[in-house]
């Protein structure tokens, strides 16, 4: 990456700010672009310039009043997410000019603060392009790695269902089931994207949920598992969960990997199967991708022998610059997205 030099007093730093608090589906009209001074790194911070910008379901989170482990974003305060860019200002011992580095950061052109716990150092070198760092090889696959094997615990033989399948997070977690040796099935919306989920990610079978109700996904769910769920890696909850819970074996795992189908959800969703769970023995457990910061080294050695061996494919979609950043978001939640979202940075 290109050295720059230390921020002067003029620099500019665009970033995007909520202006608002989105109620449902966020619109771009709850976020706004903002020119603010370039705020310079104090002791033991950085500044970094961002290349390559993470749009992130969870981000929904941080933006509406809800109980979460995430901090509520602030109107006027500026979003929050996973960057790869280059430390242009450094008065942190372990960081230099130069560095490339993925950290939780801000949509902005500039970031400066402290490094946090899931800040490191990349090799750009190490991978086919940068962006792999914030999808399979970033905090995306680190999620699917962890989720998967950690909180799943797949064994050969056994059927793994995975909702959002053929999504950042979703499609990478199938794969890690299929490498262990089990049968996967993916739930996705619409035609092109269960296509996608047989001929591109391997999946052994697809579903597509859409225009179906609680029955119709249970009964496709157990159509399309005939021997039932061993393990449910659900992204969505809502009907989806509710339908996978019906269909779990004795012993099943549910690894509560994400929600989206309730982020924008102003009530609650009924649960009618939550019993299957005693009448299974079945856990369910949730999970951080934060809480496996220490174990990230090892899983993505492992994580890159199987892309370079052409086991795990993965897919990346682009938003170019910041005016689209928002544009990006958005396309998270209605489905139009395909692969790990990314706002390219101009150069
Ligand atoms: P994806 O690439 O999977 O994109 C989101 C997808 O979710 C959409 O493409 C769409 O797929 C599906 N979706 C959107 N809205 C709905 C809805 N209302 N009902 C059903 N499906 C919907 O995103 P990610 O892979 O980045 O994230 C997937 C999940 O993982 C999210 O829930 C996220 O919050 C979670 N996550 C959890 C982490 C953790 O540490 N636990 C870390 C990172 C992510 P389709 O068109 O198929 O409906």
């Amino acid at each position: 990456m290109r050295k720059t030099n230390m921020p002067d007093d003029r620099m500019i730093n665009r970033c995007v700010v909520l202006r608002r608090r989105p109620v449902g589906v966020p619109v771009a009209d709850d976020f706004m672009i903002t020119d603010a001074p370039l705020t310079k790194p104090a002791e033991g911070e950085l500044t970094v310039r961002n290349r390559f910008i993470s749009l992130d379901p969870g981000l929904r989170q941080r933006l509406s009043q809800v109980d979460s482990y995430v901090k509520l974003i602030d109107i006027g305060g500026l979003l929050t997410t996973t960057t790869l860019g280059e430390v242009i200002a450094s008065r942190h011992s372990d960081y230099a000019v130069g560095d490339a580095v993925v950290g939780f950061n801000t949509i902005s052109e500039y970031s400066t603060g402290a490094p946090g716990p899931m800040t490191r150092k990349v090799d750009l070198a190490r991978t086919a392009s940068p962006t792999n760092h914030l999808s399979v090889l970033g905090p995306t696959g680190m999620t699917a790695y962890f989720g998967m094997l950690d909180i799943g615990r797949p064994q050969a033989g056994e059927t793994v269902l995975v909702s959002a399948a053929s999504g950042a997070v979703g499609s990478v977690a199938g794969q890690i089931a299929r490498i262990k040796g089990c049968r996967t099935v993916g739930i996705a919306g619409g035609a092109e994207k269960c296509r996608r989920l047989v001929e591109e990610f391997s999946f052994d079978a697809a579903i597509d949920y859409h225009g179906k109700d609680l029955a119709a996904i249970t009964t496709a769910i157990r159509e399309a598992c005939p021997d039932g769920v061993d393990i449910f890696f659900d992204n969505v909850g809502g009907i989806q969960l509710d339908a996978a819970l019906d269909c779990l074996n004795p012993g099943g795992r549910v690894a509560l990997c994400g929600l989206i189908a309730q982020y924008n959800a102003s009530e609650p969703p009924i649960m009618t199967n939550l019993f299957k769970l005693i009448a299974k023995s079945a856990r369910i457990e949730g999970f951080l991708m934060s809480n496996y910061a220490d174990r990230f080294t090892d899983a993505l050695d492992e994580m890159a022998g199987w892309i370079n061996d052409g086991r795990l494919v993965f897919r990346e979609q682009f938003e170019d610059g910041l005016d689209n950043a928002v544009r990006g978001f958005l396309r998270l939640f209605d489905g139009s997205n395909a692969g790990k979202m990314i706002v390219r940075m101009p150069d």
